[in-house]
Protein backbone atom coordinates (compact mmCIF):
# COMPACT_ATOMS: atom_id res chain seq x y z
CA UNK A 1 0.00 0.00 0.00
CA UNK A 2 1.19 3.35 -1.33
CA UNK A 3 1.08 6.53 1.23
CA UNK A 4 -0.31 9.35 -0.56
CA UNK A 5 1.10 12.79 0.40
CA UNK A 6 -0.81 14.58 3.21
CA UNK A 7 -3.84 16.94 2.07
CA UNK A 8 -1.87 19.73 3.53
CA UNK A 9 1.82 18.95 2.72
CA UNK A 10 2.72 21.97 1.23
CA UNK A 11 5.88 22.11 -1.58
CA UNK A 12 9.40 23.10 -0.71
CA UNK A 13 9.33 26.22 -2.67
CA UNK A 14 6.68 27.18 0.67
CA UNK A 15 9.29 26.99 3.04
CA UNK A 16 11.74 28.97 1.18
CA UNK A 17 9.14 31.82 0.95
CA UNK A 18 8.43 31.59 4.29
CA UNK A 19 12.41 32.06 5.26
CA UNK A 20 12.87 34.85 2.98
CA UNK A 21 9.54 36.93 4.35
CA UNK A 22 10.90 35.91 8.09
CA UNK A 23 14.42 38.17 7.02
CA UNK A 24 12.19 41.00 5.32
CA UNK A 25 9.74 40.91 8.61
CA UNK A 26 12.95 41.84 10.84
CA UNK A 27 13.86 43.74 8.62
CA UNK A 28 13.54 47.51 9.35
CA UNK A 29 14.07 50.38 6.40
CA UNK A 30 15.08 52.59 9.16
CA UNK A 31 18.52 50.67 9.22
CA UNK A 32 19.34 52.47 5.82
CA UNK A 33 19.60 55.60 7.55
CA UNK A 34 23.14 56.76 8.05
CA UNK A 35 25.31 54.29 5.78
CA UNK A 36 28.03 55.29 4.34
CA UNK A 37 28.25 55.80 0.22
CA UNK A 38 30.44 52.59 -0.34
CA UNK A 39 28.04 50.36 1.76
CA UNK A 40 25.42 51.81 0.69
CA UNK A 41 26.10 51.06 -2.95
CA UNK A 42 26.89 47.23 -2.28
CA UNK A 43 24.02 46.69 -0.76
CA UNK A 44 21.61 48.35 -3.30
CA UNK A 45 23.87 46.11 -6.06
CA UNK A 46 23.23 42.83 -3.72
CA UNK A 47 19.84 43.79 -3.32
CA UNK A 48 19.29 43.81 -7.22
CA UNK A 49 20.74 40.60 -7.16
CA UNK A 50 18.13 39.58 -4.71
CA UNK A 51 15.42 41.16 -7.25
CA UNK A 52 16.70 39.02 -10.44
CA UNK A 53 16.92 36.10 -8.15
CA UNK A 54 13.46 36.51 -7.39
CA UNK A 55 12.09 37.49 -10.44
CA UNK A 56 13.68 34.04 -11.53
CA UNK A 57 11.09 32.42 -9.27
CA UNK A 58 8.48 34.62 -10.02
CA UNK A 59 8.86 33.27 -13.63
CA UNK A 60 9.22 29.55 -12.64
CA UNK A 61 5.97 29.99 -10.76
CA UNK A 62 4.11 31.81 -13.55
CA UNK A 63 5.43 28.96 -15.94
CA UNK A 64 4.15 26.46 -13.87
CA UNK A 65 0.59 28.41 -13.57
CA UNK A 66 0.47 28.95 -17.13
CA UNK A 67 1.34 25.40 -17.93
CA UNK A 68 -1.80 23.64 -15.64
CA UNK A 69 -4.25 25.32 -17.68
CA UNK A 70 -5.52 27.35 -14.56
CA UNK A 71 -6.75 30.27 -16.78
CA UNK A 72 -9.06 27.95 -19.04
CA UNK A 73 -10.26 26.26 -16.31
CA UNK A 74 -11.04 29.58 -14.24
CA UNK A 75 -12.40 31.08 -17.75
CA UNK A 76 -9.79 33.54 -18.52
CA UNK A 77 -8.86 34.46 -21.86
CA UNK A 78 -5.20 34.11 -20.99
CA UNK A 79 -2.74 33.14 -18.21
CA UNK A 80 -2.12 37.01 -17.97
CA UNK A 81 -5.51 37.78 -17.80
CA UNK A 82 -5.51 34.90 -14.89
CA UNK A 83 -2.76 36.13 -13.20
CA UNK A 84 -3.60 40.11 -13.28
CA UNK A 85 -6.99 39.33 -11.94
CA UNK A 86 -5.79 37.54 -9.18
CA UNK A 87 -3.15 39.70 -8.13
CA UNK A 88 -5.13 42.68 -8.86
CA UNK A 89 -2.24 43.61 -11.04
CA UNK A 90 -1.60 45.31 -14.42
CA UNK A 91 -2.66 42.79 -17.41
CA UNK A 92 0.40 43.81 -19.59
CA UNK A 93 2.69 43.27 -17.00
CA UNK A 94 1.42 39.99 -16.29
CA UNK A 95 1.17 39.14 -19.86
CA UNK A 96 5.10 40.30 -20.00
CA UNK A 97 5.86 37.66 -17.14
CA UNK A 98 3.95 34.76 -18.86
CA UNK A 99 5.72 35.77 -22.23
CA UNK A 100 8.94 35.78 -20.20
CA UNK A 101 8.73 32.34 -18.19
CA UNK A 102 7.64 30.61 -21.82
CA UNK A 103 10.93 32.56 -23.17
CA UNK A 104 13.31 31.07 -20.21
CA UNK A 105 11.81 27.56 -20.62
CA UNK A 106 14.07 27.53 -23.86
CA UNK A 107 16.54 29.07 -22.54
CA UNK A 108 18.10 27.49 -19.74
CA UNK A 109 21.30 29.15 -19.64
CA UNK A 110 20.03 32.66 -19.00
CA UNK A 111 17.24 31.43 -16.73
CA UNK A 112 20.23 30.03 -14.65
CA UNK A 113 21.73 33.56 -15.00
CA UNK A 114 18.79 35.07 -13.94
CA UNK A 115 18.01 32.48 -11.15
CA UNK A 116 21.96 33.20 -10.03
CA UNK A 117 21.43 37.35 -10.25
CA UNK A 118 23.81 37.82 -13.15
CA UNK A 119 21.53 39.36 -15.52
CA UNK A 120 18.62 41.15 -14.67
CA UNK A 121 15.12 40.61 -15.66
CA UNK A 122 15.13 42.83 -18.31
CA UNK A 123 18.42 41.72 -19.62
CA UNK A 124 16.98 37.30 -19.42
CA UNK A 125 13.66 38.89 -21.34
CA UNK A 126 16.47 40.66 -24.50
CA UNK A 127 18.90 37.40 -24.23
CA UNK A 128 16.38 34.58 -24.51
CA UNK A 129 14.42 36.03 -27.06
CA UNK A 130 17.51 36.91 -28.70
CA UNK A 131 18.06 33.32 -28.67
CA UNK A 132 14.00 32.18 -29.21
CA UNK A 133 14.52 34.12 -32.70
CA UNK A 134 17.55 32.57 -34.27
CA UNK A 135 16.44 30.50 -37.65
CA UNK A 136 15.15 26.98 -36.52
CA UNK A 137 17.88 25.33 -38.14
CA UNK A 138 20.83 26.55 -35.62
CA UNK A 139 22.29 23.98 -33.89
CA UNK A 140 21.38 23.52 -29.91
CA UNK A 141 25.28 24.21 -29.52
CA UNK A 142 25.84 27.16 -31.15
CA UNK A 143 22.44 28.69 -29.37
CA UNK A 144 24.51 27.84 -26.04
CA UNK A 145 27.05 29.68 -27.95
CA UNK A 146 25.28 32.97 -28.50
CA UNK A 147 23.46 32.81 -25.30
CA UNK A 148 26.98 32.65 -23.12
CA UNK A 149 28.00 35.37 -25.31
CA UNK A 150 24.88 37.65 -24.16
CA UNK A 151 25.34 36.70 -20.49
CA UNK A 152 29.24 37.29 -20.31
CA UNK A 153 28.96 41.16 -21.89
CA UNK A 154 25.68 42.27 -20.39
CA UNK A 155 27.33 43.24 -17.07
CA UNK A 156 29.36 45.68 -18.82
CA UNK A 157 26.86 47.16 -21.53
CA UNK A 158 24.03 49.34 -20.94
CA UNK A 159 20.64 47.96 -21.87
CA UNK A 160 20.53 49.56 -25.10
CA UNK A 161 24.07 48.28 -26.08
CA UNK A 162 23.04 45.29 -25.69
CA UNK A 163 20.46 45.06 -27.79
CA UNK A 164 22.59 46.05 -30.21
CA UNK A 165 25.00 43.51 -29.18
CA UNK A 166 21.82 40.91 -29.32
CA UNK A 167 20.98 41.82 -32.97
CA UNK A 168 24.72 40.71 -34.15
CA UNK A 169 24.92 37.73 -32.36
CA UNK A 170 25.26 35.63 -35.44
CA UNK A 171 28.88 37.27 -35.74
CA UNK A 172 29.35 34.12 -33.40
CA UNK A 173 28.61 31.91 -36.39
CA UNK A 174 28.33 33.84 -40.00
CA UNK A 175 30.77 35.92 -41.64
CA UNK A 176 30.17 39.66 -41.63
CA UNK A 177 28.02 40.46 -44.93
CA UNK A 178 25.74 38.13 -43.53
CA UNK A 179 25.53 39.52 -40.11
CA UNK A 180 24.91 42.95 -41.49
CA UNK A 181 22.14 41.76 -43.51
CA UNK A 182 20.55 39.93 -39.91
CA UNK A 183 21.40 42.93 -38.16
CA UNK A 184 19.49 45.27 -40.49
CA UNK A 185 16.44 42.54 -40.58
CA UNK A 186 16.25 42.70 -37.26
CA UNK A 187 15.89 46.63 -37.10
CA UNK A 188 13.63 47.50 -40.04
CA UNK A 189 11.16 45.05 -38.37
CA UNK A 190 11.52 46.78 -35.15
CA UNK A 191 11.11 50.25 -36.93
CA UNK A 192 8.18 49.01 -38.26
CA UNK A 193 6.90 47.96 -35.00
CA UNK A 194 7.75 51.41 -33.67
CA UNK A 195 6.16 53.34 -36.60
CA UNK A 196 2.59 51.31 -35.97
CA UNK A 197 2.76 51.58 -32.78
CA UNK A 198 3.35 55.74 -33.33
CA UNK A 199 1.01 57.62 -32.02
CA UNK A 200 0.64 61.64 -30.59
CA UNK A 201 -2.46 63.28 -28.71
CA UNK A 202 -3.36 67.07 -27.51
CA UNK A 203 -5.91 68.14 -25.44
CA UNK A 204 -6.75 72.19 -24.88
CA UNK A 205 -6.81 72.57 -21.24
CA UNK A 206 -8.34 76.24 -21.96
CA UNK A 207 -6.44 78.34 -19.75
CA UNK A 208 -3.68 78.97 -23.19
CA UNK A 209 -2.06 75.75 -22.30
CA UNK A 210 -2.09 72.57 -23.83
CA UNK A 211 -1.33 68.95 -22.76
CA UNK A 212 -0.32 66.55 -25.24
CA UNK A 213 1.84 62.81 -25.06
CA UNK A 214 3.58 60.62 -27.66
CA UNK A 215 4.51 57.37 -28.66
CA UNK A 216 7.35 57.69 -31.37
CA UNK A 217 9.74 55.36 -33.01
CA UNK A 218 13.60 55.38 -31.49
CA UNK A 219 14.92 57.06 -34.62
CA UNK A 220 12.63 59.89 -34.25
CA UNK A 221 12.04 60.68 -30.72
CA UNK A 222 16.39 60.34 -30.33
CA UNK A 223 16.15 63.21 -32.98
CA UNK A 224 14.10 64.96 -31.00
CA UNK A 225 15.60 64.77 -27.90
CA UNK A 226 19.05 66.27 -29.71
CA UNK A 227 17.44 68.87 -30.98
CA UNK A 228 16.09 69.46 -27.04
CA UNK A 229 19.00 68.68 -25.60
CA UNK A 230 21.25 70.98 -28.19
CA UNK A 231 18.29 74.20 -26.92
CA UNK A 232 18.84 73.07 -23.28
CA UNK A 233 22.23 71.89 -22.82
CA UNK A 234 23.75 73.45 -19.78
CA UNK A 235 27.04 75.37 -21.66
CA UNK A 236 23.98 77.00 -23.75
CA UNK A 237 21.75 78.26 -21.50
CA UNK A 238 23.44 81.31 -21.42
CA UNK A 239 21.91 81.85 -25.33
CA UNK A 240 18.65 81.92 -23.71
CA UNK A 241 18.19 85.56 -22.86
CA UNK A 242 14.50 85.69 -21.76
CA UNK A 243 15.53 84.96 -17.87
CA UNK A 244 18.01 84.07 -15.85
CA UNK A 245 17.23 80.18 -15.85
CA UNK A 246 19.51 78.54 -13.35
CA UNK A 247 16.34 78.10 -10.81
CA UNK A 248 14.66 76.11 -13.27
CA UNK A 249 13.86 72.51 -12.92
CA UNK A 250 15.19 69.93 -15.69
CA UNK A 251 11.06 69.45 -17.01
CA UNK A 252 10.88 73.08 -16.78
CA UNK A 253 14.16 73.68 -19.25
CA UNK A 254 13.20 70.94 -21.57
CA UNK A 255 9.54 72.19 -22.05
CA UNK A 256 11.01 75.64 -22.97
CA UNK A 257 13.70 74.15 -25.11
CA UNK A 258 10.42 72.40 -26.55
CA UNK A 259 8.88 75.49 -27.18
CA UNK A 260 12.11 76.85 -28.82
CA UNK A 261 12.49 74.12 -31.24
CA UNK A 262 8.88 74.53 -32.29
CA UNK A 263 9.80 78.69 -33.05
CA UNK A 264 12.26 77.55 -35.26
CA UNK A 265 10.28 75.13 -37.31
CA UNK A 266 8.63 77.30 -39.91
CA UNK A 267 11.31 79.42 -40.77
CA UNK A 268 14.67 77.80 -40.90
CA UNK A 269 14.01 74.29 -40.01
CA UNK A 270 16.38 73.05 -37.29
CA UNK A 271 19.27 75.57 -35.92
CA UNK A 272 22.19 73.41 -37.26
CA UNK A 273 25.14 74.44 -34.84
CA UNK A 274 27.80 73.47 -37.43
CA UNK A 275 28.39 69.96 -36.61
CA UNK A 276 28.75 71.20 -32.76
CA UNK A 277 26.63 67.95 -31.77
CA UNK A 278 23.26 70.00 -33.18
CA UNK A 279 24.08 67.88 -36.05
CA UNK A 280 23.03 63.98 -35.90
CA UNK A 281 25.52 62.00 -38.29
CA UNK A 282 24.97 58.82 -39.58
CA UNK A 283 28.14 56.39 -40.05
CA UNK A 284 27.70 53.42 -43.24
CA UNK A 285 30.40 52.11 -44.67
CA UNK A 286 30.93 52.78 -48.17
CA UNK A 287 29.74 48.82 -49.48
CA UNK A 288 26.85 49.43 -46.99
CA UNK A 289 25.65 53.13 -49.15
CA UNK A 290 26.44 51.38 -52.02
CA UNK A 291 23.84 48.10 -51.33
CA UNK A 292 21.35 49.51 -49.07
CA UNK A 293 22.07 46.81 -46.74
CA UNK A 294 22.94 46.51 -43.27
CA UNK A 295 22.64 48.95 -40.50
CA UNK A 296 24.34 52.56 -39.75
CA UNK A 297 25.04 54.05 -36.30
CA UNK A 298 24.26 57.51 -35.88
CA UNK A 299 26.24 60.11 -33.56
CA UNK A 300 23.85 59.45 -30.89
CA UNK A 301 24.82 55.93 -30.75
CA UNK A 302 21.55 54.55 -32.28
CA UNK A 303 21.34 51.63 -35.19
CA UNK A 304 19.43 52.59 -37.63
CA UNK A 305 18.29 50.64 -40.79
CA UNK A 306 19.84 51.81 -44.24
CA UNK A 307 16.58 52.68 -45.12
CA UNK A 308 15.82 54.74 -42.64
CA UNK A 309 19.04 56.59 -43.33
CA UNK A 310 18.62 57.15 -46.73
CA UNK A 311 14.82 59.01 -45.39
CA UNK A 312 16.65 60.87 -43.18
CA UNK A 313 19.51 61.81 -45.47
CA UNK A 314 17.30 64.72 -46.82
CA UNK A 315 16.29 66.47 -43.77
CA UNK A 316 17.85 68.94 -42.30
CA UNK A 317 20.75 68.04 -39.44
CA UNK A 318 21.26 64.63 -41.21
CA UNK A 319 24.69 64.06 -42.55
CA UNK A 320 25.71 60.23 -44.10
CA UNK A 321 29.77 60.02 -43.52
CA UNK A 322 31.45 57.58 -45.19
CA UNK A 323 34.15 55.37 -43.16
CA UNK A 324 37.27 53.78 -44.06
CA UNK A 325 38.66 50.94 -42.31
CA UNK A 326 37.64 50.40 -38.74
CA UNK A 327 34.70 52.47 -38.87
CA UNK A 328 36.52 55.45 -38.19
CA UNK A 329 36.27 58.73 -39.89
CA UNK A 330 39.98 59.90 -41.53
CA UNK A 331 41.95 62.47 -39.27
CA UNK A 332 41.66 66.37 -41.05
CA UNK A 333 45.03 66.87 -39.70
CA UNK A 334 44.78 70.23 -39.95
CA UNK A 335 47.15 72.22 -37.52
CA UNK A 336 44.82 74.96 -35.79
CA UNK A 337 43.11 76.06 -32.81
CA UNK A 338 39.69 74.82 -32.79
CA UNK A 339 38.08 71.66 -34.26
CA UNK A 340 36.31 72.96 -37.43
CA UNK A 341 32.76 71.92 -37.69
CA UNK A 342 33.31 68.60 -40.05
CA UNK A 343 36.33 67.16 -37.41
CA UNK A 344 33.63 67.97 -34.74
CA UNK A 345 30.94 66.04 -36.51
CA UNK A 346 33.92 63.17 -37.08
CA UNK A 347 34.48 63.39 -33.29
CA UNK A 348 30.88 62.71 -32.31
CA UNK A 349 30.81 60.03 -34.71
CA UNK A 350 33.90 58.23 -33.08
CA UNK A 351 33.25 58.60 -29.51
CA UNK A 352 28.89 59.00 -29.71
CA UNK A 353 28.74 61.19 -26.97
CA UNK A 354 30.84 62.08 -23.74
CA UNK A 355 34.26 59.42 -23.98
CA UNK A 356 34.47 59.02 -20.38
CA UNK A 357 33.89 55.52 -19.02
CA UNK A 358 30.17 54.98 -18.16
CA UNK A 359 29.04 58.37 -18.77
CA UNK A 360 26.50 58.44 -21.02
CA UNK A 361 25.53 62.81 -22.40
CA UNK A 362 24.92 62.48 -25.63
CA UNK A 363 26.93 64.43 -28.39
CA UNK A 364 25.12 67.67 -28.28
CA UNK A 365 26.11 67.93 -24.13
CA UNK A 366 29.31 67.49 -24.90
CA UNK A 367 32.90 69.81 -25.69
CA UNK A 368 35.64 69.01 -27.67
CA UNK A 369 38.82 68.39 -25.78
CA UNK A 370 41.82 68.38 -26.68
CA UNK A 371 43.07 65.03 -25.40
CA UNK A 372 46.79 64.73 -25.84
CA UNK A 373 48.74 68.38 -25.21
CA UNK A 374 46.66 71.70 -25.22
CA UNK A 375 46.69 73.63 -28.62
CA UNK A 376 48.60 76.25 -26.99
CA UNK A 377 51.20 74.17 -26.38
CA UNK A 378 51.72 73.06 -29.83
CA UNK A 379 48.78 70.30 -29.92
CA UNK A 380 47.16 69.72 -33.28
CA UNK A 381 43.96 69.32 -33.79
CA UNK A 382 44.18 66.22 -35.22
CA UNK A 383 41.19 63.62 -34.57
CA UNK A 384 43.85 61.75 -32.24
CA UNK A 385 44.24 64.42 -30.72
CA UNK A 386 40.45 65.39 -29.74
CA UNK A 387 38.39 63.92 -27.57
CA UNK A 388 34.33 64.59 -26.77
CA UNK A 389 33.44 65.32 -23.17
CA UNK A 390 30.36 66.61 -20.84
CA UNK A 391 30.74 69.88 -19.33
CA UNK A 392 31.09 67.45 -16.17
CA UNK A 393 34.23 65.64 -16.95
CA UNK A 394 35.64 67.79 -19.55
CA UNK A 395 36.30 69.64 -15.56
CA UNK A 396 37.13 66.66 -14.19
CA UNK A 397 39.71 65.80 -16.85
CA UNK A 398 41.27 69.52 -16.60
CA UNK A 399 41.12 69.27 -12.83
CA UNK A 400 42.10 66.23 -11.64
CA UNK A 401 45.14 64.10 -13.21
CA UNK A 402 43.58 61.78 -16.18
CA UNK A 403 45.53 61.17 -18.70
CA UNK A 404 43.58 60.36 -22.41
CA UNK A 405 45.77 58.13 -24.50
CA UNK A 406 45.31 56.70 -27.96
CA UNK A 407 47.05 53.30 -27.77
CA UNK A 408 44.17 51.03 -28.00
CA UNK A 409 43.80 49.03 -30.89
CA UNK A 410 41.27 50.65 -32.28
CA UNK A 411 42.59 54.21 -31.68
CA UNK A 412 39.58 55.48 -29.30
CA UNK A 413 40.57 57.30 -26.26
CA UNK A 414 41.36 55.39 -22.81
CA UNK A 415 41.45 57.28 -19.58
CA UNK A 416 44.31 56.67 -17.33
CA UNK A 417 42.69 57.68 -13.81
CA UNK A 418 44.61 59.64 -11.33
CA UNK A 419 46.27 57.54 -8.44
CA UNK A 420 43.40 58.30 -5.76
CA UNK A 421 41.22 56.49 -8.10
CA UNK A 422 43.02 53.42 -9.27
CA UNK A 423 46.69 53.18 -7.63
CA UNK A 424 47.60 51.02 -10.53
CA UNK A 425 46.39 53.73 -12.94
CA UNK A 426 44.69 51.49 -15.45
CA UNK A 427 43.49 52.34 -18.77
CA UNK A 428 39.88 52.48 -19.27
CA UNK A 429 37.53 53.09 -22.14
CA UNK A 430 33.75 53.48 -22.77
CA UNK A 431 31.77 50.39 -23.28
CA UNK A 432 29.78 52.03 -25.89
CA UNK A 433 28.83 48.91 -28.09
CA UNK A 434 30.39 49.16 -31.63
CA UNK A 435 29.87 46.04 -33.71
CA UNK A 436 33.04 44.03 -34.94
CA UNK A 437 34.42 44.78 -38.72
CA UNK A 438 37.07 42.45 -40.49
ZN1 LIG B 1 30.64 62.75 -19.23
Amino acid sequence: MTVSALPFAEHPAFAVLAAVEGALDGTDLSAYEGLGAAEATRLAGRWRKIEARVDAHVAAAVRAVDESGAATRAGATSTGAHLAREFGGDRNAAARDVHLSRSLATASLTEKALADGVVSKEQARLIARTVNDLAVDVSDETRATCERALIEVATTLTWRDLQYRADRITDVFKPVPEVDQDEGQKVEDRERQAYERSQLWMRDNRDGTWDGSFTLPEAQAGALKNALDGFSAPRRRHLDDSQADTDLTYLQRQGRAFVALIDHLPTDGLPDAGGSGMTVTVNLDLQQLIDGIGTATTSTGQRMSAGQVRQHACRVGIVPQVLGGQSLPLDLGRKQRLFTPAQRVALDHRDQGCAMPDCDRPPSWCEAHHATSPWSHGGSTDLEDGVLLCAFHHRTVHDEDWIITFETDDRRPAFIPPARIDPYRRPRTSTRYRPRRT
